[in-house]
Parts: C-alpha cells; structure tokens; sequence
C-alpha cells in the first residue's frame, strides 16, 4: 500500500459500513403498579427443568477446564434423538453462530445470498459482515415466502439460498410439497439453509420433515437451536445436521471451543427431559391459537402463526401498538413502518395483548 493510500488510523474493512445493528427485544421497565412481562425476544417464558438446572449446576464445578471441544457427548445424543450420523452435526454458539460459519465456509467477499425479508434479523448482519452480498426477496402480502421470486433471484453469483420456516417474524411455515418443489429446482452447487428455530411449534398439515428433506439432498443444511422450544438462549447453544461435506466445512470453521461445557451439558440433558419439554411446548402452542383466535374474532388479519409468537402487520401504526403494550406493562419487538411481532408468554401476558389489541382496533 502506498502511503497516500494509508489510513492514519486503523481502519475496519469496508464492508463494515453495509453491516445493520441487531436490535434485541428490549425487556420491561420494572414498574411499581403491575407485574412486566417480556414478549419481544420470543423466548420461552417456563424455567429450565429441575433436571437441566442440576446438571448445569454440576458443569459449573469444573469451569477450570475447557469443554470438550469436539462436543461428543451433544452430538452423540444429537444422533441418536435424529437417527443421524455424528458426522452430519455441527454445534455453535445458538444457531445464528451457525449462519457465520456457513458464510465463512462457502462466500467469497462479493457472492450473493437470497433470503426471504422481512424475516430472521441477523441474516443481513452475517451476510454483511462476511462480505458476502444479500439478495432480500420480499414476502407475500400475508407474511409468506414468494420462492418462485426467490428461485427466479438465485444468479451465478448464489452460494446460499434460505428459507425460515415458521418465518420469523411474520409466522407463516413453508408445506412439504412447497419444500420440495423450491429445492427440485434450486441449484445442486447452491447452499439451501432450512432454518427451523421454531420448528417444535409447527402444528398443521404437510408439515416439513426437515430430517427426512436434508436425507434427500447434498445441498440441503438444517438450523436448530436449543433457544426457542427448549428454552436454553441465555446459554448459546445451536447445531446444523447437513450432509457430512457441508457440516465438516461448518465444524472446521467453528471458534474453537466456542460451545460451553455448562451449555453442552444443559442441551444434553434437556434432550433427556424432552417429553416435559415437549408438554410446555404444547401449552405454548395452545396459547399461541387462543390468542390468534381471540384477536381473529377482534377483526385482526394476523398470518398463521406457526411459531411461539404473532405478527400485525401493522405499517405505520407499528410504534403506536408497541407503545401501546408497554403501557400494559407487556414489551413487544416492533419494526417501525412494518410491524409488531409478539411473543407468546404467561397466560396473563397474552391477556393483556388481547385487551391492548381490543382496544387498539376499537379506537
Ligand atoms: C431465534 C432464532 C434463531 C437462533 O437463535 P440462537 O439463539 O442463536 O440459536 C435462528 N433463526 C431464527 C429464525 C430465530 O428466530
């Protein structure tokens, strides 16, 4: 570099400029008058299991040492619950540490990504601070992906094409048959993510089988977290099951012992308490339908909510809604100009939703 071309300062690549901000659902004020509740980062409102918190409590002792780096016993029982070999398993730090090492592994700085938008927030982020290139495909009116839009966006350029099923944050899953007709068609030398945060949410009919679609394909890459249903986001904790040459790309760009020994633990013995996992995500499946029948019978047009959260669609009106939660002591994620999504949580949080949302429409 010449020195008239040397920055005086250090300087972070350029492509850094392009990077958006994450916006993290903010929590609840403290007030006196009435208890907050957080509905804005589509967390699990019910604590770990009893099982879980002792064997993280036992994890804790040995916080001298580093965690198994190669995640053994996570993958084996992983394997096991998936009926897939090891080999296809890749752990990170939650599921969006997954998403960067992707990039890493497959963009070079310039190369395309087709993605639904609006959808999951940290995909313009990893795209951008990767270098790589993002191709945001709008969504239908009615919150769902448009893949003939997004097959017709893949170019020579395209290593990696996503869906987010449900879509984070307007709700709407992908079909099987829809599926699979979009990954017929997408490129065999093209990456296609299936990212399935919310996947234990999913109740309707020609549901994915992410496990039985990724069995069919070279190309095809599952995200799973255990932040959503199993409740774990404060300890990081995603994997990706891909064929093995993609998921030994993913391992091999991982940040070495990235992933806990006390989040390694907590997932391994949550996949052990999965039936009383499971039975929480049912409640929350079961709340989730009565409040998107309640504000049906408000008048709201809110898309099928496939997740543990619902969507209005609001525009403009967006901030107005989210003001008006938070004076209900409930704080929602809103995206200004777009809408609101919010979490389904304690019963008494999703009251209040339906009382602010009743009379949002009224007035
Ligand atoms: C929450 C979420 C993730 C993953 O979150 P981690 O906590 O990083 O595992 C991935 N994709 C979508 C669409 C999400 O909403």
């Amino acid at each position: 570099m010449s020195d008239e071309a040397r920055p005086a300062t250090p300087t972070p690549r350029p492509h850094l400029a392009r990077v958006p901000a994450y916006v993290p659902g903010k929590p609840p004020a403290p007030r006196e008058d009435l208890v907050t509740y957080k509905l804005s980062s589509n967390e699990n409102p019910y604590p770990p299991l009893p099982g879980v918190i002792a064997a993280a409590h036992e994890a804790v002792d040995t916080m001298n040492r580093y965690p198994d780096m190669g995640n053994g016993v996570l993958y084996a029982g992983l394997a096991e619950k998936l009926g897939v070999p090891a080999s296809h398993l890749a752990a990170g730090t939650g599921s969006v540490a997954l998403i960067y090492q992707l990039l890493t592994a497959f963009c070079e700085p310039g190369d395309e990504v087709v993605y639904p938008w609006r959808s999951f927030e940290a995909y313009p982020i990893a795209v951008s601070t990767c270098g790589a290139v993002s191709v945001q495909v709008p969504l239908t009116a009615d919150g769902r992906h448009d893949l003939e839009a997004m097959l017709a966006a893949i170019t020579d350029r395209t290593r990696i094409v996503m869906v987010c099923t449900p879509n984070n944050p307007t709700g709407p899953s992908l079909t099987q048959t829809e599926l699979d007709a979009f990954l017929a068609r997408v490129p065999s030398h093209v990456v296609a993510v299936v990212d399935e945060a919310y996947l234990e949410f999913v109740r309707m009919d020609d549901a994915v089988d992410g496990i039985a679609t990724y069995a069919r394909h070279e190309n095809v890459v599952l995200f799973r977290t255990f932040s959503k249903a199993y409740g774990l986001a404060g300890f990081r904790v995603g994997y990706a099951v891909a064929p093995e040459p993609i998921a030994a790309a993913l391992r091999k760009v991982s940040l070495p012992f990235g992933v806990s020994s006390v989040a390694q633990v907590a997932a391994v013995a949550s996949l052990g308490a999965e039936e009383a996992l499971l039975e929480r995500v049912d409640a929350l499946v079961a709340e989730r339908d009565r409040v998107g029948d309640a504000l049906k019978a408000q008048g709201w047009a809110i898309p099928d909510a496939q997740g543990n959260f619902v969507w209005f669609g609001l525009g403009e009106r967006t901030l107005e809604l989210a003001a008006a939660c938070e004076e209900a002591g409930i704080v929602v994620r809103p995206f200004a100009g777009e809408g609101c999504r919010v979490s389904i949580g304690e019963p008494e949080a999703n009251d209040r939703l339906i009382e602010v949302a009743a009379r949002f429409v009224r007035g």
